[in-house]
């Protein structure tokens, strides 16, 4: 106890001259008044989690995109295309990007973005197969995180997603669980193989129940990856479990669809649609012509900027297909 009894912090004035818990009070009054949000439309904190405005968008009936992120030229672009259009937007740390940028590198560039952004942004760590990168991921200040517990025997993907569902609804982070095997384009599988891996509707609802996850990926015929040919979804199934289960829905592979499956998706329940691969190819085919254009000999800046703008370019484009466009 300091001389003079009392405790200090009652002693400390906010800059307006009152004792700091009223300063606290007239904060919390004033962003409750105004949903969390301040005046001309400013969040209080850079990044909301992925629950809220996963649950409008199925209410409402539209789906947020998911873009994952490599440079912070391409957490940029997808900024700038959520703002062009006044969207909410999920920014995805993934594999690849962990790998090779890191996962609290690329966690810092999406945090320093979305303080200056008006638009609400979520910060999504996709397809973590380790408990420590969960707890990492939430240190690093994501605001959803997904186990992948795909390759599992369906009871141990139960468990294991269990655990850190509770893990992160104790930081008070929402979780996406993956149910049946969305593979890859370069697992090339065949009819039968593809039908053998998709979620029954059974093990959604009992994934969901015995999990507690807050969106939910299930395997519907959906593929990573680009190929020649366009995967076709078993929409059929994917409304099925949509009207079976509460939660979210999520699409994985997103960047191999065409229009017409998006949209019968949304239709369906799914509420994140995660875009991954041709953000890539976007931003590596505008740099491989900008890097050969004439005067980018010594300044990488010209050549990013054509980067980023393809990708924001795109991002756009996958937004108003998704109908999230002034849902901000
Ligand atoms: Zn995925």
């Amino acid at each position: 106890m300091a001389p003079g009894g009392g405790s200090a912090a009652a002693r400390v004035s906010d800059p307006s001259g009152g004792p700091v818990g009223a300063g606290i009070g007239r904060l919390t009054g004033q962003a409750a008044r105004c949903s969390g949000r301040l005046q001309g439309g400013w969040a209080l904190l850079p990044l909301v989690g992925a629950d809220g405005l996963l649950r409008a968008a199925r209410a409402a009936g539209y789906a947020v995109g998911a873009f994952s992120v490599h440079t912070p030229e391409m957490v940029d672009a997808v900024f700038a295309a959520a703002e062009a259009r006044g969207a909410p937007v999920l920014l995805q740390v993934g594999q690849r990007a962990i790998r090779h940028a890191g996962l609290q590198e690329t966690a810092s560039w999406v945090i320093a973005r979305a303080a200056r952004s008006p638009v609400p942004a979520a910060l999504h760590l996709d397809h973590s197969r380790s408990w420590d990168q969960v707890v990492r991921a939430l240190r690093a200040g994501c605001t959803s995180v997904m186990f992948d517990g795909s390759d599992l025997p369906f009871a141990d993907n139960v468990a294991a997603t269990a655990a850190v569902v509770r893990l992160a609804h104790a930081a008070g982070v929402p979780a996406e669980g993956e149910v049946g095997r969305v593979g890859g384009v370069e697992d090339d599988p065949s009819e039968d193989a593809l039908a053998a891996r998709l979620a029954s509707v059974e093990q959604a609802v009992r994934f969901v129940q015995d999990t507690g996850v807050d969106s939910l990926a299930p395997a519907v015929g959906n593929v990573h990856g680009l190929s020649d040919r366009i995967p076709r979804l078993d929409l059929g199934r994917l409304r099925v479990i949509g009207e079976a289960v509460a939660v979210p829905l999520v699409l994985h592979g997103g960047s191999g669809l065409d229009e017409a499956q998006i949209r019968a998706a949304v239709a369906a329940g799914v509420a994140k649609v995660n875009v991954d691969t041709e953000l890539r190819h976007a931003f590596l085919s505008a740099l491989r012509v900008a890097v050969n254009g004439p005067d980018h000999a010594d300044d990488p800046y010209p050549a990013l900027a054509e980067a980023r703008r393809a990708v924001a370019e795109l991002a756009q484009r996958r937004i108003d297909t998704f109908g999230s466009a002034g849902r901000a």
